[in-house]
């Protein structure tokens, strides 16, 4: 059992049930704007939504929240799709889109016309700005705002109809000019973008503005709890007043403090910057924190969503550590990789006293921490490889590993003990020469003498070349908005986020299926990536392991 993070939203949930509010219903959504891919910021959302739906016998809508055509694209729903499929969470049929329901947004704006709560504007977006005054100044009205709801009718139906530019009108509601609350000063519901929606083709030359849209879209499926980020408290109050003024089914807004991470951007835009100037390749880049990117890095949707429970949910900005994603996803995998041996800088070993035409299959546990995991047989011969580090010619004191005249245990395999060393002219060892003690099979002997150190190896010549993309942190900075004058998150870009190496893997490791964990002994968590193949396997250094292995 995981540790839980506190969630105020779970409170307000139970204490609407008990009093019986919404006919006992919980109904949320999860809203995307399909302009990019989904982040680990997203997965909260996600996890809340229909984390708290599925908890208390509810449902939870996907809802696309696309009403703005300049941004948004069908390859982002497709992703979207995949992302929360893959987190784990089934909206069965209930599939929206925001623009399905661009009709309706229109009758509920010609609602307003008529009772006098909305009015067509002329004003320029920028005369509008001015209008709109400040935290410490009122703002004034638009000349425009008493126009007869007559002429308002006319002058909407005629901005639907194409008559006029992007920018020349905007539908505004008609408020309060005066409220402390600026989102309350006349917002604009409608704006003319003469542009293709990549849903409704050119049906439409007007758009609804986000705050008019998405309560009504909340009303119209029902949803009882219409959770969403700290940014649209001050929102709340025109959500509130459109519903309120249409007369229409009223959910509840409530917002929590969004996800932020150190050493990670999170914001679609920026991610957008990192993709479009190849500062990552494309969004799926396992560097990126994206949903896909995480997949492909090696996350499971489990770690993801332990994490989630983890920080819990809270009505306080913070920042979390990078690393207790990572914790997460270390947990999880010690429970589900296989382990495998792969030697990413390698010293040849010759056993100088196995004999040469031989060779062997030794058996390996698949994960110590599952034995339903089952077992593996590795091929052993005389030439091996082990990991060029495992070996010092003159150790310090306390030196576990192998030195001239040591024992140590090869894994899975036997004690071997160093009789020589081979070097080339400059002096560099390129073999050492053992003897190995055939009465070690498995890495034990019956007279339970202490071998300290061990090796994990591969078999020279059955190993396979495998490329290994090593990742580090994308960013150098814990807040890569922190940059100089002039410079944007990108000056923190981390030259060395990614270094391409070699290693020799057991032979099972060409097999490996794309997207497969296994925890290469010693080295970390890797996954296969989609590149991989038969002929070239390739893996992602998903994580380090935390602490280094001295059994
Ligand atoms: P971004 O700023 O990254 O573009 P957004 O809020 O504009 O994010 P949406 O597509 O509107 O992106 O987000 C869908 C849902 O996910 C919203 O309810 C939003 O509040 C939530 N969400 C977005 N980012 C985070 C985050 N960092 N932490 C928690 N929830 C988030
Ligand atoms: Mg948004
Ligand atoms: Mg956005």
């Amino acid at each position: 059992e995981t540790y839980k993070g506190s969630n105020f939203i779970r409170n307000i949930i139970i204490k609407d049930l008990e009093e019986g509010r919404n006919g006992g219903r919980v109904h949320t959504r999860f809203p995307p704007e399909p302009n990019g891919y989904l982040h680990i910021g997203h997965a909260k959302s996600i996890c809340l939504n229909f984390g708290m739906a599925e908890e208390f016998g509810g449902k939870c809508n996907l809802r696309f929240d696309d009403t703005n055509p300049l941004k948004e694209d069908t390859e982002y729903v497709e992703s979207i799709r995949r992302d929360v499929k893959w987190l784990g969470f089934d909206w069965e049929d209930r599939e929206y889109f925001a623009s399905d329901y661009f009709g309706r947004f229109y009758e509920y704006a010609v609602q307003l016309v008529r009772d006098g709560l909305a009015f067509v504007d002329d004003l320029t977006a920028e005369e509008i700005r001015q209008y709109r005054g400040t935290l410490t100044e009122s703002g004034r009205e638009s000349p425009y705002r008493n126009r007869s709801a007559e002429e308002n009718l006319d002058l909407l139906e005629r901005m639907k109809k194409g008559e006029f530019k992007d920018g020349e009108k905007v539908l505004r509601a008609k408020i309060d000019m005066s409220s402390p609350n600026i989102n309350m000063r006349d917002p604009v519901i409608y704006r003319i973008a003469h542009a293709e929606h990549h849903n409704t083709g050119s049906d439409w030359c007007i758009y609804p503005m986000y705050d008019f849209a998405h309560g009504l879209e909340d009303s119209i499926e029902g949803i009882t709890h219409s959770i969403c980020t700290l940014e649209f408290e001050d929102h709340r109050p025109l959500y509130d007043w459109f519903l309120e003024k249409l007369g229409v089914y009223h959910p509840q807004q409530i917002e929590f403090a969004r996800l932020n991470l150190t050493n990670t951007v999170m914001s679609k835009r920026k991610l957008l910057k990192l993709v479009q100037e190849k500062y990552v390749n494309g969004w799926d880049d396992p560097r990126m924190p994206t949903i896909a990117g995480l997949r492909r890095r090696g996350f499971t949707p489990e770690s993801i969503r332990m994490f989630t429970d983890m920080i819990g949910v809270s009505k306080s900005n913070s920042i979390i550590e990078y690393s207790l994603l990572e914790n997460c996803l270390r947990d999880d995998l010690n429970k589900r990789a296989h382990r495998r041996m792969a030697v990413i800088d390698p010293l040849k070993m010759v056993i100088v006293n196995y004999p040469e035409d031989t060779e062997e299959l030794l058996e390996a546990e698949n994960n110590p921490e599952n034995e339903a995991d089952g077992k593996r047989m590795i091929p052993f011969s005389r030439e091996l490889y082990i990991e060029r580090e495992d070996f010092m010619e003159n150790p310090p004191k306390k030196y576990f590993r192998l030195f001239p005249g040591g024992e140590i245990r090869l894994k899975h395999a036997y004690y071997v003990t160093c009789v020589n060393v081979v070097k080339d002219s400059d002096g560099n060892v390129t073999e050492v020469h053992c003897t190995y003690d055939p009465a070690s099979k498995g890495g034990w002997t019956e007279d339970g003498r202490k071998v300290r150190g061990t090796s994990h190896w591969v078999s020279a010549k059955h190993a396979v070349k495998c490329e290994v993309r090593m990742y580090d942190n994308l960013f150098t900075k814990e807040n890569p908005d922190e940059a100089g004058d002039g410079q944007d998150f990108t000056a923190n870009i981390n030259p060395d986020s990614l270094r391409i190496a070699e290693c020799w893997g057991e032979p099972a490791l060409a097999e490996a299926k794309e997207l497969t964990s296994f925890q290469f002994m010693r080295q970390g968590y890797f996954v296969a990536d989609p590149d991989t193949s038969k002929e070239k396997p390739v893996f992602n250094r998903t994580v380090s392991l935390k602490d280094s292995w001295a059994k």
